[in-house]
């Protein structure tokens, strides 16, 4: 009995692995055309001061609505264009779409808008990141000062080295660089004093108790002081209750970023946003 058991948990498992290969084959399968059926569509969360109340920019956040497998969460897709080689060309679509989109705001006379837009380590490992940035910038004609670009630990851990000096070029331009996830990775001390950050990222997983627990808030409090020490701004992320929105204000968080604001919006909706007065919530 006990064998026929075993077997059929070796039975379920390799079933489970060949439907997770089979859905990670199909992926692959689907990402390889995706940019040529225009599959891909950038969305724009906001990101507003705490202090005022204003809307000061928006996070770039990819979106992807396959005719075959429906709508995939860009957790699931990114690692897996990673792996097979397909970033690159992902990373280098959101940026010109993003960068195409604020010229539009611009010429709209919207105003500066500043995007942030998430960079993943495949993209890092090419020679070609910065030069890509500054001509796409120059095509479009958009201002360094109205890019951001998010890094992890995870973005810049394959070549540190190569990281920081790419980052140092794109900072030497104008192009601001958020530290993101913060606290969740490995080394991020270490992290902080050698790339040449100017925003840090609570991350949302430190906000999502923090009027509650006790550890959440003292780490919530520490990154806004250790921030603030170091010159960075500070955003918190995943900011979804007026409580927490009270709590971080009140300890000097400069930014946040959550369904308590907005959800990420397609480009119609945030320009809707946009047309409005700036001050977009009250404090
Ligand atoms: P991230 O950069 O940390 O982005 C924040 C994620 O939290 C987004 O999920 C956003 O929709 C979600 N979020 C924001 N506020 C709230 C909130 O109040 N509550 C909850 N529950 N969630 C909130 P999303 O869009 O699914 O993206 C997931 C991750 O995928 C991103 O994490 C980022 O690492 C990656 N990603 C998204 N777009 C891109 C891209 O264009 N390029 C790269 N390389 N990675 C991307
Ligand atoms: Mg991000
Ligand atoms: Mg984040
Ligand atoms: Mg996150």
């Amino acid at each position: 009995r006990a064998k026929e058991t075993g077997r059929d948990h070796y039975a379920f498992f390799t079933e489970r692995m060949d439907a997770e290969i089979r859905d990670k084959l199909a992926i692959q399968a689907q990402l390889r055309g995706a940019i040529a059926r225009d599959e891909f569509e950038v969305h724009y969360q906001p990101q507003m001061c705490l202090r005022t109340g204003e809307l000061l920019g928006a996070e770039a956040l990819l979106r992807w609505d396959n005719p075959v497998l429906g709508k995939v969460p860009p957790n699931r897709f990114i690692p897996l264009a990673e792996e097979y080689g397909m970033v690159t060309a992902i990373g280098e679509w959101v940026l010109e779409s993003v960068c195409a989109q604020i010229k539009l705001w611009h010429d709209e006379g919207l105003g500066d808008i500043k995007v942030a837009v998430n960079l993943s380590a495949g993209q890092f490992g090419h020679d070609n990141t910065v030069a890509f940035v500054e001509a796409t910038l120059r095509r479009f004609g958009v201002a360094p000062a109205n890019l951001g670009l998010e890094i992890t630990e995870g973005t810049v851990m394959g070549d540190p080295d190569k990281a920081v000096a790419a980052l140092k070029c794109l900072k030497d331009i104008g192009v601001s660089i958020s530290l993101d996830d913060f606290g969740t990775g490995y080394s991020s001390l270490g992290y902080l004093k050698r790339f040449p950050i100017d925003v840090l990222k609570i991350d949302k997983s430190f906000v999502d108790d923090v009027t509650t627990n006790a550890n959440d808030a003292a780490i919530a409090l520490s990154v806004i002081s250790l921030a603030h020490n170091l010159n960075l701004r500070v955003i918190a992320e995943g900011v979804e209750t007026r409580a927490q929105v009270d709590f971080l204000a009140e300890r000097g968080c400069d930014e946040m970023q959550g369904y308590y604001f907005s959800r990420p919006l397609a480009a119609p909706a945030f320009t809707a946003l946009l047309r409005q007065p700036r001050k977009l919530f009250d404090q």
